[in-house]
């Protein structure tokens, strides 16, 4: 079912969804299971499956000479997302980026969703890669989101790349998109990064999900930018409960987000990060009560690969 029409049927009842990453290479599928597991019973009506595009790193060898390794270290989003969808018969949405394909490779990776019938995807640019100033397009590949959505719904239509081709048979993807309520990291201005989130959406998108924020108040301004814009689709909630005191500085770094005060504050005041993290778990709930009682359709949550902080989450919100 296709995330709006999941928001429609529920008639006003939150939704619950939850995003998960590909275990690193070497790991098995148990992990994720692991992960899964225990939010089965709260019945969440999507599963998110993040793409992991390679990554470089720099080896020293023994001889002093330096070596530049590209890897992937997450591979699988797609086997992942067809083995929760025919495990739990829940709804997956894998993430499909620009970065790293050319336009040939996407509808190659489209094709094979297709016949997995997983017909929602969130579509994502992707990051920089480590040493680049600036995210570069694959030769071939998109620069920006709204192409490769694009490139969706021209499947949608039976348009293929091979022009030749007739007589094809259309996809069903519904797409979703991701969202900044504290602007994108790249962006002069919220404005402009709405004015571009508004062109992915006349590109084909039917809802957003939003970057995690820890303050609500800055979800209810973006939500009225986007109104004001004549952004109409549903926008959904990206909630991450915080786990350790860590990531007081490091989710600022990694994701460009702020963190209010209060809860600084609070974290700080934590004796170790078994308190941290239930009072992540205490924040993430007075966020998603809130949230829910002003009307958000959906509670989605990034898991960053544990559940066990979500669960109580969802116990005290659904
Ligand atoms: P875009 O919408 O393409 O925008 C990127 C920047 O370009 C913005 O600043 C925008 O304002 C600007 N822009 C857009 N169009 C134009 C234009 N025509 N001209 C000039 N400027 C323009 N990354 C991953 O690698 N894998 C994942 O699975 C993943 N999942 C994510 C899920 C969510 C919900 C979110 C919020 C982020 C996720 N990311 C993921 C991170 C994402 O790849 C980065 O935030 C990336 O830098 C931007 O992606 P985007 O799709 O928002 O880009």
């Amino acid at each position: 079912m296709r995330v709006v029409e999941a928001i429609e049927k529920a008639k006003g009842s939150p939704l619950f969804s939850f995003e998960i990453l590909p275990p690193e290479k070497g790991n098995d599928i148990q992990s994720i299971y692991d992960t899964i597991d225990p939010l089965i019973e709260f019945d969440p009506k999507f599963i998110e499956v993040t793409y992991h595009r390679e990554e470089v790193e720099f080896r020293e060898h023994p001889d002093g000479t330096i070596e530049r390794k590209v890897l992937r270290k997450r591979p699988g989003t797609i086997g992942i997302s067809a083995a929760i969808k025919f495990k739990y018969g829940v709804e997956v949405i894998p993430h499909i980026i620009c970065g790293g394909f050319t336009l040939g490779e996407t509808e190659n990776g489209l094709i094979d969703l297709h016949f997995l019938g997983i017909n929602n995807l969130l579509a994502i640019r992707g990051d920089n890669l480590p040493g680049e100033k600036f995210f570069r397009a694959t030769k071939g590949g998109h620069q920006y989101t709204a192409n490769l959505i694009r490139q969706v719904m021209n499947l949608n239509k039976g348009i293929y790349l091979d022009e030749e081709l007739k007589n094809t048979a259309p996809t069903n993807f519904a797409v979703g998109v991701a969202g900044y309520p504290e602007k994108h990291v790249e962006s002069p201005n919220i404005q402009t990064d709405i004015k571009y989130l508004k062109e992915k959406v006349e590109a084909g998108a039917d809802y957003i999900v939003t970057q995690m924020f820890f303050d609500n108040t800055l979800y209810f301004k973006f939500v009225a930018l986007c109104r004001e814009a004549g952004i109409s689709v549903p926008i959904i909630p990206g909630i991450k409960p915080i786990s350790t005191k860590k990531q007081l500085l490091t989710l600022p770094r990694t994701f460009s987000v702020s963190i209010p005060e209060e809860l600084q504050l609070e974290i700080d005041k934590c004796v170790d990060n078994k308190q941290a993290r239930q009072l992540g778990i205490e924040w993430a709930v007075m966020q998603s009560k809130e949230l829910i009682s002003k009307g958000a359709p959906v509670m989605h949550y990034y898991t960053m690969g544990k559940s066990d902080n979500i669960r109580e989450i969802a116990k005290a919100v659904f």
